[in-house]
């Protein structure tokens, strides 16, 4: 009976401390799940980029402050995100692609890594010619590919148009780089869109027979070259203009100082403009808090800052440009839609293989 009676305290004891560690692992199982629900509640939207400026991080901060959104950021080179872009597919956690060149956006459009956006505010926001015919990426920042020229050796007078460049008068004179940057491919784009392909072709042969040396190096390198006395002028971006300007290499400030900025074609078919522009991507997970933020980088707060921080133009006309870039004066831009620039790329580079431009 006694021996009866302990066996049935000790079960007793078991039965108790079994329920109390069930009881235990339920709790730490709800708290867990807790956690979790918690977790997936944190607002996010990831993005992929190749901007890598200070100011860019500011404005992604102060999104964050206004929003509760946390912006996870990775930085790349441009093609390098395009293909991991297309290599994850669906398990991407990208929601948005920001990068530079519409011909590099048009890419990743076609290779249906984008998606359509509807929203009144970017629409308002962005001009119809800097974005995407089907709002699958929005042009955030505008900059020129202008003409620098050596200012104790070149009157600007004599400068007109990019036609003008292939002139018998500039032979051995001008610098620009290789026609696999995307840039040129670009430029070469418009041409064929505004002129048609015969006229583009002319170009590009008659810029060859002008060229000071075949070409090498990046835009900040040609006016390097312009500076050093290789040639007179050279074809660039204006935001590497501003960079050398407020660079902290003496050797680029003295160059930016040296050479002018000129925009060619004013009183014809305007300069050629590009963009750094934002896509939503196909497969994003966050597609809400993506949208606010391509709404929030368009908008007047973050265009001022964002445009400043890289010598560009803003692309929504509301806002001024920063007054390095008002010294320059207003310009006459060319008036075509930037998709051209992404469907007439595999032409442009057809003709500069035809016609040798290196
Ligand atoms: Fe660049």
């Amino acid at each position: 009976m006694k021996k009866r009676s302990i066996l049935i305290s000790l079960s007793l004891v078991l039965i108790f401390s079994l329920l109390a560690l069930a009881g235990c692992s339920s709790t730490q199982e709800t708290s867990g799940a807790t956690e979790k629900a918690e977790e997936s509640k944190e607002q996010v939207v990831n993005l992929y980029t190749n901007r890598h400026y200070d100011t860019d991080e500011q404005l992604l901060q102060s999104f964050t402050e206004e929003t509760g959104i946390k912006v996870n950021v990775v930085k790349g080179d441009s093609d390098e995100l395009i293909e991991r872009l297309a290599r994850e597919g669906k398990d991407t956690e990208a929601d948005l692609l920001i990068t530079a060149d519409a011909g590099r956006l048009h890419r990743a459009k076609k290779k249906e890594l984008l998606q359509s956006v509807v929203s009144e505010g970017l629409l308002e926001n962005i001009p119809e010619n800097l974005r995407d015919e089907e709002n699958q990426w929005f042009g955030l920042t505008v900059r020129g590919r202008v003409v620098v020229y050596a200012k104790d050796r070149v009157n600007p007078s004599d400068l007109s148009t990019y036609e003008d460049l292939t002139n018998p008068k500039w032979k051995g004179k001008i610098l620009v780089r290789s026609s696999s940057n995307l840039y040129n491919q670009s430029l070469l784009a418009s041409f064929i869109e505004i002129n048609g392909e015969e006229k583009a072709k002319e170009w590009a042969k008659g810029l060859v027979e002008n060229m000071a040396r075949e070409p090498k190096g990046n835009d900040r390198a040609q006016a390097t070259a312009v500076v050093a006395g290789e040639g007179n002028l050279a074809i660039m971006n204006t935001y590497y203009v501003g960079k050398m300007l407020n660079s902290s290499n003496p050797e680029e400030v003295k160059v930016a100082e040296n050479v002018g900025v000129f925009f060619p074609n004013q009183d014809t078919t305007g300069t050629h403009i590009n963009v750094s522009g934002i896509g939503l991507t196909k497969h994003a997970k966050n597609k809400e808090n993506a949208i606010k933020l391509m709404e929030f980088l368009s908008g007047e707060k973050a265009q001022k800052q964002f445009a400043e921080g890289n010598y560009e133009y803003p692309a929504n006309p509301k806002i001024e440009p920063s007054e390095l870039l008002k010294s320059w004066g207003e310009f006459k831009t060319q008036n075509i839609n930037l998709s051209k620039l992404g469907e007439n790329n595999t032409k442009a580079v057809e003709i500069f293989n035809e016609v040798g431009w290196k």
